[in-house]
């Protein structure tokens, strides 16, 4: 909670330090929101910046009742614990979606992953480290070719069965999603510009009422309680940018720390050297469920894999790794929107 309150105050100041300039024609208006387990920032302008956002508040309630594994009532966790069930077709497609990832990412994004994160505790807080037995009589169910589709019903449901033990997380996509169903809305209510932030996911629409792009700090993973404390700054005009780090959850055991982001592979905490992944799209809408489920990728692989799979142009996105080894990588398409911070340690690397 300390950590959600500090992050609320520095999006808060970075915010107000905008709107120093606001056009005094133009209207405003930012609404804090908690839901999906983060805290989220919703700031529009123009004259149906409030019906906007309100809206928006509505539109991630629908999805977070829908996709939570923790709420018994949700699609999402009734189809875990039944094994079969008639879902919305929304939910199918999102589900269609992330298999699509899992394919494009040879299995590094998964979000079949569910019991491995159950072993763990990430599900319920309740942390622990499973022994390598019990994952590996996990693993068996984990994958995207155990989720199948049993047909399309009159209602627009959709019938789906998992494998026996399969159970699916959408986590690492939700976030992402949910920000792309705001943009939908903001588009609706013709919002001219705004800042949307849903914990690390952040869709920055138009630029800021003073003509500059919105600036976008990127935490420090070393330094994860100050929100002040960046790696570097993005400046964003219609553009998304999401961020998965290895410091946005995580406990300790006998001195070793366990990190929230598990690699598919083998059941544990992925080891890729990578302390954040930033995903960066233009503002086209699906382009936030993409960098969401691309950061979380990303962060399973290690960085020369993950600035091949850049370099593939599978997907038209741009990075920001930030490495234990306190060097911050950024590609080539992105020089222009990145700014360094002065004094902070890292060292910058562009590559192509
Ligand atoms: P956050 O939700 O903290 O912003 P991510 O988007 O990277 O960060 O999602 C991490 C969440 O996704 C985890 O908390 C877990 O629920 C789930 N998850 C962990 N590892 C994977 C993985 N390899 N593939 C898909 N989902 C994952
Ligand atoms: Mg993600």
């Amino acid at each position: 909670m300390k950590k959600i309150c500090a992050l609320l105050m520095a999006l808060l100041l970075s915010l107000s330090a905008g709107c120093g300039t606001i056009d005094p024609d133009e209207a405003q208006e930012s609404i804090q929101v908690i839901a999906m387990d983060t805290a989220m920032i919703f700031t529009a302008y123009g004259v149906n910046s409030t019906k906007a956002d309100y809206a928006a508040e509505e539109e991630v309630y629908r999805l977070e009742a829908m996709l939570s594994r923790t709420d018994e009532e949700s699609q999402v966790a009734r189809l875990n614990s039944q094994g079969t069930a008639d879902i919305d077709a929304e939910l199918w497609g999102l589900i269609e979606t992330a298999m699509a990832y899992s394919e494009a990412t040879g299995g590094a994004f998964d979000i079949t992953v569910a019991p491995v994160l159950l072993a763990w505790g990430f599900t319920t807080d309740e942390y622990q480290v499973p022994s390598q037995a019990e994952l590996e009589a996990l693993l068996p169910a984990v994958g995207a070719e155990h989720i199948r589709c049993l047909g399309e019903n009159a209602d627009a449901t959709v019938t789906v069965e998992l494998d026996p033990g399969t159970q699916i997380d959408l986590g690492a996509i939700g976030k992402g999603y949910a920000s792309d169903r705001v943009a939908a809305i903001f588009e609706e209510y013709e919002i001219p510009r705004g800042l949307i932030r849903l914990g690390g996911s952040v869709l920055a629409i138009g630029d800021r009422p003073d003509g500059e792009a919105w600036r976008v700090g990127i935490q420090d993973p070393r330094d994860p309680d100050n929100a002040e404390a960046f790696a570097a700054v993005l400046n964003l005009t219609d553009a998304y940018a999401v961020t998965s780090g290895s410091y946005q959850r995580y406990f300790e055991q006998d001195g070793k720390r366990y990190h929230h982001i598990i690699d598919p592979a083998t059941g544990y905490p992925a080891d890729s050297g990578l302390t954040s992944v930033t995903v960066v799209t233009d503002g086209t809408q699906g382009n936030g469920t993409l960098c969401d489920a691309l950061s979380t990728a990303l962060f399973v692989m290690e960085e020369e894999q993950a600035l091949d799979f850049w370099r593939s142009d599978v997907y038209d996105f741009q990075l920001v790794l930030v490495t234990e080894d306190g060097r911050v990588v950024v590609t080539d398409g992105l020089t222009d929107e990145l700014t360094k911070v002065e004094g902070n340690g890292y060292t910058y690397e562009t590559v192509s």
